[in-house]
């Protein structure tokens, strides 16, 4: 007898430990959006996200590395020299990360980029001189000295080491590109436990996943090089992303340089002087130029004063909002027809999109926020977070769900999750649930589980994913038998039966008797005999429309095991002479065996009766014998007792694990 074989409704409790996480994290893990421009790191705290600025107390970080003769120079430093040591100067290295060198985008960047690429082993890598000697490094590298300093912006503010970082990519980053990513972890001594988008991670950062229906979200992205248009539709917590635009060379950069050019001009008309690109006038006129492009994000005039900006010169101009507007008013209309593009692409109307979300530093431009308000009919966008720490937000609030941090606090979120509950069939056709649905992967969880005959030495794992109560209404993944258990009477055998789920959605299932230490196990894989979207989607569906009828199944199903369990505790409690055998006067040994024989008849021969019929039956057999057994206790009887299975438990109150 090997089939349904376990026991749901055990009688000990000691026969449960609890599902235990293992790969526990130690330490933090933060949030990294590495960014073309600017980089931001965010760790999640005390139930909230902090977003963590560095030594000069900005929230984002400059993506610029640079090298001088003695030294190398990451963040503000690097960026603050760029104009003097242009072709020691990286910046936009995301450009380069995980392409070819022949890669037609490498070599249109090329002619842009004031440093030097060359071709090693085909990749795409930095030259620079240092001492007279040429370097090589490869934008792996680069990438991972930026990544050093995010690491160690997040170590001063917390005050102990950095390990674990999700770093976010752009959602047209294939996989070479996302490995690449990875591997600048890996160099700059992080472990990267996930990359993931930039538009989602920004949909995360504003709780999109949270919402209980199917919602469609364009995600847009202005940042300070590029500009990118995701179209992602969110359901029961699993992203997809739809269609993505955008514009390679179009960001905050371009409207610093139009301000730049206008400047120029200026400078040249008053003072009939131009100002050479490799010197400190330039490097000086560039900071405060874009200085000056944010503030008027919230004010309507700026003023850029530099000092000596050259020789007897005191430079002071103002600039107003409207001036910077007309001088990219153009740049800014060239957003909205990528925007037209996407919606194109995943066959929506702009009424289609229940979500705005406006992501990067360029978005923080007024003008910029009007026209996409426009664009869609007067939705208002989500608000809230600053748009350039959103996705280093969001990336935060993974880090915490995988960290263990956030759980609790913030429901567990989607990416990588199970998209259904994973369990094993146990008696009367119930699935036991180990993994829940929506759980993130990778993920490993243990319970325990024993026998439910007498003298059981084999026990059949059935491995079961969905949603409903009953296994008949789920879906068989695979099952495989443990043999040489023990002989023993039921429920005293301890079986460990562990899931785990790798990055891979690759499920390993386990038995283990823990006397013998035998143990069986069977690997199902992603393509075998998974499910489709659809069909975990109707299955999920079924639940809810079933939610009823499935609660009085299971009812029913455990009102049966609650009457079958204390019967069997009864005729245990009667017969073994370790119980209470000895200390039962006859007679009401008797009665017992009498009520037990009446109850166990009407159970063999009522297997498909109703919840309140088991519940009677049960409270009526209880009401014969529990007097009974608690004079002899009272009298100082003898040794515990087979344990009370326990009532049948009002309806809603019989736990869904099979531990009660
Ligand atoms: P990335 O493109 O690297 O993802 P961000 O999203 O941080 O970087 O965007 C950086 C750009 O945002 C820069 O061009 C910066 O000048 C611009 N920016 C930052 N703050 C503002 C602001 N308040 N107003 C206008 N532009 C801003
Ligand atoms: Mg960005």
């Amino acid at each position: 007898m090997n089939k349904l074989v376990f026991i749901a409704i055990l009688l000990l409790v000691a026969c449960y430990s609890f599902a235990k996480e293992d790969n526990k994290i130690d330490g933090p893990v933060v949030g990294i959006d590495l960014g073309t421009t600017y980089s931001c790191v965010g760790i999640f705290k005390n139930g909230k996200v902090e977003i963590i600025p560095n030594e000069l107390g900005n929230r984002i970080t400059p993506s610029v590395v640079a090298f001088t003769d003695d030294e190398r120079l990451v963040g503000e430093a690097a960026k603050n020299q760029a104009a003097l040591n242009p072709r020691r100067t990286i910046y936009s290295i995301k450009r380069l990360i995980g392409r070819k060198y022949s890669d037609k985008e490498i070599q249109h960047d090329k002619k842009l980029l004031p440093y030097e690429i060359v071709n090693k082993d085909s990749k795409p890598y930095v030259q620079v001189d240092i001492k007279g000697e040429k370097k090589n490094y490869s934008a792996e590298e680069i990438s991972a000295f930026i990544l050093i300093k995010m690491k160690q912006i997040a170590e001063n503010f917390l005050g102990r080491e950095v390990k674990h970082a999700v770093v976010t990519v752009p959602a047209y980053f294939n996989d070479s590109q996302r490995q690449s990513t990875k591997d600048a972890g890996t160099i700059s001594g992080l472990i990267v436990l996930r990359i993931i988008n930039e538009p989602t991670a920004a949909a995360i950062a504003y709780g999109l996943d949270k919402r209980d229906k199917e919602r469609n979200i364009l995600v847009y992205d202005l940042g300070g090089g590029t500009f990118d248009v995701s179209l992602l539709t969110i359901d029961q917590g699993v992203f997809e992303v739809i269609a993505t635009n955008g514009d390679t060379h179009l960001g905050g950069d371009d409207f610093d340089n139009r301000i730049l050019d206008y400047l120029m001009k200026v400078i040249k008309k008053k003072h009939n002087k131009a100002i050479t690109k490799e010197s400190n006038a330039m490097q000086r006129l560039k900071t405060e130029t874009e200085k000056a492009k944010r503030s008027l994000s919230s004010t309507t005039q700026a003023t850029l004063e530099i000092d000596e900006l050259l020789e007897g010169i005191d430079f002071k101009e103002n600039l107003s909002r409207a001036k910077f507007e007309e001088l990219n008013n153009d740049l800014f209309k060239k957003t909205l027809e990528p925007c037209g593009k996407v919606l194109e692409d995943g066959g929506m109307k702009k009424t289609d999109i229940h979500e705005v979300v406006l992501v990067g530093g360029s978005t923080r431009i007024p003008k910029i926020q009007s026209l996409i308000k426009d664009f869609f009919n007067g939705k208002e966008p989500n608000k809230g977070i600053n748009p350039d720490e959103a996705v280093a937000f969001g990336a935060a609030v993974q880090g915490g769900i995988l960290g263990g941090e956030a759980l609790g606090t913030n429901e567990v979120v989607l990416i990588d999750v199970t998209p259904l509950t994973l369990g094993i069939e146990t008696v009367g056709g119930v699935m036991s649930k180990i993994i829940p649905r929506g759980t993130v992967i990778p993920t490993k969880k243990s319970q325990t589980f024993t026998t439910y005959q007498d003298q059981q030495t084999t026990v059949t794992i059935a491995v079961l994913e969905g949603e409903r109560p009953m296994i008949k209404d789920n879906h068989q993944l695979g099952k495989f038998d443990l043999n040489g258990i023990p002989a023993a009477p039921r429920g005293q055998p301890q079986i460990d039966v562990t899931f785990e789920v790798d990055e891979n959605s690759i499920l390993k299932v386990s038995a283990i008797e823990k006397t013998t230490g035998h143990s069986e196990k069977i690997v199902i894989t992603n393509d075998k005999g998974r499910l489709s979207k659809e069909e975990i989607e109707r299955m999920v569906k079924d639940a809810e429309t079933f939610a009823d009828q499935d609660k009085k199944t299971k009812e029913k199903v455990d009102g049966k095991n609650s009457l079958e369990n204390y019967i069997y505790s009864m005729k245990n409690t009667v017969e073994d002479k370790e119980k209470l055998a000895e200390k039962l006067p006859e007679a009401e040994k008797e009665q017992i065996k009498n009520a037990v024989k009446e109850h166990s008849d009407w159970l063999n021969a009522n297997q498909d009766a109703e919840k309140e019929d088991y519940d009677t039956h049960l409270k009526d057999l209880q009401a014969v014998c529990d007097p009974i057994i608690a004079k002899v206790y009272k009298q100082g009887g003898g040794p515990g007792g087979p344990g009370g299975p326990g009532g049948p438990g009002g309806p809603g109150e019989q736990s869904e694990e099979p531990d009660l």
